[in-house]
């Protein structure tokens, strides 16, 4: 199986909704899970902020496999940047997949294969190899090097010593290669990583060299050598069941895990991987990490999807769900029942629930604030009041934006800072939903039917 970085993948994942969130770098909570009144680029909401830091606590604390979360709140209350918050104060280590409810509709899959192969790009896989090393002092390096120089061609023999035994290595092209990097010499105590090659240096030996102090611990198994030459090494890799569904599907490769065509993966593919997972568990050369999978605009999923996640929830692997919805009651996809958020109630009665409330006018300021460091734009005092005001008036989503085009509007008169005339101009160029709405209101006859 090749080696793969959950770092390198959560790269690919959703960029361009990281924009909008890029400010937001943890929940901004104190050790006690108290969340700060402005932290971490958070702000406010301080009751969600607190449930959300309690989930986070007991995922890092593996409590909470297989536990659905539900973010409920009005349009811009910070749902999103929440679950955010969630996953970077998680850790690197802890997977965590997002997608919205909508693109299940608009991929070339099936429904529940998405969602399936959502929940497996959250839940992590570390798995321990052990790797034979041999360790010991440097007796003598021999190099034969030939007239034409060719790296495939040299020969060399390496003596090792431990205090009990001595023992000649005939040198592959590999280890001269190591050799001549890391330059090692009589005197030096290194290591071999057996399948690699790969010679590591770590220190000299005091017998040999006054150089011994100075490389402190490194040198300890000098100092009290155990007489055995093979020692082990732990390898840890950490990998999603995603990763390893796709390396292992002949249709996919792995390319595929960078283009995200991953297309469907046969169930019989997942099996395989589920019984070779649960053998390393056995053997205790894996441990399953479940992550975070934060599904947004849950109301638009349909009947078939929930009944799915119920399902999934069941299995013992399954990741935590965090789902969030702006909706109130409404209709649930594929049935003709209304109920609290459009979610079935069976499925409801399993969420913790967190409520985001409406901002106040002094959170949307810091908001906006923050928001300006962010882009990097400099505002006047009466430019922030009068922003600060349109938050509060239309949406805080809608102040937001704002605040790239008034940056626009004031290099084209070439100002320096963000001006009231800025604010103003990009204002009544672009409409908010209120606006839009009315204007579509009085002239609804122009258009088209
Ligand atoms: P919707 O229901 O429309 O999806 P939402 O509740 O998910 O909205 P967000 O998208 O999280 O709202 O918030 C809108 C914008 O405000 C985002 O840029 C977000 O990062 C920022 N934001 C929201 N709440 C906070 C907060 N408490 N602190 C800092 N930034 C916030």
């Amino acid at each position: 199986m090749a080696e793969l970085k959950l770092s390198d993948m959560k790269d690919l994942t959703r960029i361009e909704r990281i924009g909008a969130h890029s400010h937001i770098r943890g929940l901004g909570l104190d050790s006690c899970l108290e969340p700060r009144q402005a932290s971490e680029g958070m702000v406010g909401q301080i009751s969600a902020r607190k449930g959300a830091g309690v989930i986070v606590k007991m995922v890092q604390e593996g409590k909470i496999a297989g536990r659905a979360v539900l973010l409920a709140g009005q349009p811009g209350t910070g749902k999103t940047a929440i679950a955010m918050g969630m996953a970077k104060s998680i850790g690197e280590e802890t997977p965590f997949a997002c997608l919205a409810g909508s693109e299940l509709f608009s991929l070339e899959m099936s429904k529940t294969e998405a969602l399936m192969q959502a929940f497996r790009k959250a839940i992590g896989v570390r798995i321990k190899e052990e790797n034979e090393v041999i360790e010991g002092e440097v007796v003598e390096v021999q190099i034969d090097r030939p007239a034409v120089s060719g790296a495939a061609s040299k020969t060399g023999k390496l003596t090792l010593k431990t205090t009990e035994m001595e023992t000649v290595y005939d040198l592959g092209a590999k280890m001269i290669e190591g050799l001549g990097k890391e330059k090692v010499q009589s005197g030096d105590v290194i290591g071999i990583d057996k399948a690699s090659g790969k010679i590591t240096k770590l220190g000299r030996s005091f017998t040999r060299s006054r150089e011994y102090d100075a490389v402190g611990a490194q040198t300890k198994f000098v100092q009290c050598p155990d007489g055995e030459l093979q020692k082990r090494k732990e390898i840890v890799h950490c990998v999603t069941l995603h990763e390893i569904d796709v390396i292992n599907s002949r249709t996919q490769g792995f390319l595929a895990l960078f283009t995200g065509d991953t297309g469907e993966i046969r169930a019989e593919v997942r099996e395989q991987i589920d019984t070779k997972v649960a053998e390393w568990r056995e053997e205790g050369k894996a441990e399953i990490v479940p992550g975070v999978l934060f599904i947004d605009e849950v109301h638009m999923l349909d009947i078939e999807c929930f009944s799915f996640l119920n399902r999934a929830l069941e299995n013992e692997m399954s990741p935590i769900l965090v789902v969030a919805t702006n909706r109130g009651i409404t209709t649930i996809r594929g049935t003709n029942y209304k109920s609290p958020h459009g979610i079935p109630i069976d499925f409801l009665d399993r969420l913790l629930i967190i409520s985001t409330q409406p901002y106040t006018e002094e959170d949307i300021r810091k908001i906006l604030d923050i928001r300006c460091q962010e882009e990097d734009v400099e505002m006047s005092e009466e430019a922030r009041i009068l922003l600060t005001k349109i938050g509060v008036d239309t949406s805080l989503r809608y102040a937001i934006n704002l605040i790239t085009a008034s940056a626009l509007a004031c290099q084209k008169r070439k100002g320096k800072i963000v001006e009231l005339e800025d604010i103003t101009r990009v204002y009544e160029l672009f409409y908010d939903v209120k606006r839009s709405t009315q204007y579509l209101m009085e002239y609804q006859s122009q258009y088209m039917f």
